[in-house]
């Protein structure tokens, strides 16, 4: 028996086993999640610190759980990306992003939607057709959907995936390169991929005021995406001192909780209907 018994000990592991159980439970969950409507989505104002003006959003999901009440995306992206399940998850954030841009284009309403896109869906999980073909049936302008990414999705396979971004961004959709310097070689995939914007990881903005070397590369991030023609968005700014300094380093858009946190749509109109007040 002690010969055979090596590989057993694992897996009768009863911590390991209850993880697995969790895991299973939590996936026929994301399941249901899917089939019944339980997503939603919460949209955070991006704001021009130039024109002190509001142009957008970021979409981001939350799961509306029937016990758990509001789950947040960190607590299932991760295995829905896992299981495959991002794919359909996805697809359901850029039909109801489309839907939303259309009900604002009948009202006149001029602003942009960005939609965060997994490094699991690119190519095959969001092929490009399927996101022009929505766009096109909301009637959405491609400059009004934005597409988030982040610097995983560039780690697969290059060649698709510049293909993937080459065909998008033809098409006039934007593209970001989220989290920014929080990968390995954030440079050298700004080199290789073209992209329109990237957002500065709060991770880095959180401090611009009590840490000099934070606040250096910040300001090196501007300066190089400036030289490169790139636009930039802060996020994590959450006090005046944040867009104090960040106004001063010649960033001109920003996000994050100093402005407004992630909304649902009706307190997003309202925060709109409050402008100007940055
Ligand atoms: P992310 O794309 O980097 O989104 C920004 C996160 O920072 C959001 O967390 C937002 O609520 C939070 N945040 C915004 N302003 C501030 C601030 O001033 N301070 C701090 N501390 N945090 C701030 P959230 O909504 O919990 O989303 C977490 C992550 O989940 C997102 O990070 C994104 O990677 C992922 N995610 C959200 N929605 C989707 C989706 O529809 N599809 C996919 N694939 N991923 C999503
Ligand atoms: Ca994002
Ligand atoms: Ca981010
Ligand atoms: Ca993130």
């Amino acid at each position: 028996a002690k010969d055979k018994g090596g590989n057993l000990i694992q897996f009768f592991d009863p911590l390991l086993a209850l993880a697995i159980e969790e895991r299973r439970h939590l996936e026929s969950e994301l399941r249901r999640a899917i089939r019944e409507h339980e997503f939603v989505l919460y949209y955070q104002p991006i704001v021009d610190l130039v024109e002190d003006t509001l142009v957008g959003a970021e979409a981001l999901i939350r799961w509306r759980h029937p016990e758990r009440g509001l789950v947040p995306p960190d607590d299932f992206i991760p295995l829905a990306e896992e299981s495959g399940l991002i794919g359909e998850i996805g697809l359901w954030a850029l039909e109801v992003a489309s839907e939303q841009l259309a009900k604002w284009r009948a009202q006149a309403i001029q602003l942009y939607l960005s939609v965060n896109v997994s490094a699991r869906q690119i190519p095959d999980g969001l092929p490009p057709e399927t996101l022009f073909e929505t766009a096109r049936r909301h009637g959405c302008a491609p400059q009004s959907l934005a597409l988030e990414i982040t610097e995983g999705v560039l780690l697969s396979d290059f060649g698709s995936t510049a293909q993937w971004l080459s065909k998008i961004r033809e098409q006039g959709f934007p593209v970001y390169l989220d989290d920014f310097g929080t990968g390995y070689s954030s440079l050298s995939y700004l080199k290789r991929f073209a992209v329109d914007r990237l957002k500065i990881d709060k991770s880095f903005v959180r401090d611009i005021a009590t840490n000099a070397s934070d606040r250096a590369l910040v300001e090196a991030i501007i300066a190089m995406a400036k030289s490169l023609g790139i636009e930039v968005v802060a996020e994590g700014v959450e006090d005046a001192e944040h867009v104090r300094l960040l106004r001063g380093m010649g960033c001109r858009y920003a996000q994050g909780y100093f402005f407004s946190r992630p909304l649902p749509i009706d307190a997003f109109y309202a925060f709109r209907d409050r402008i100007p007040l940055l």
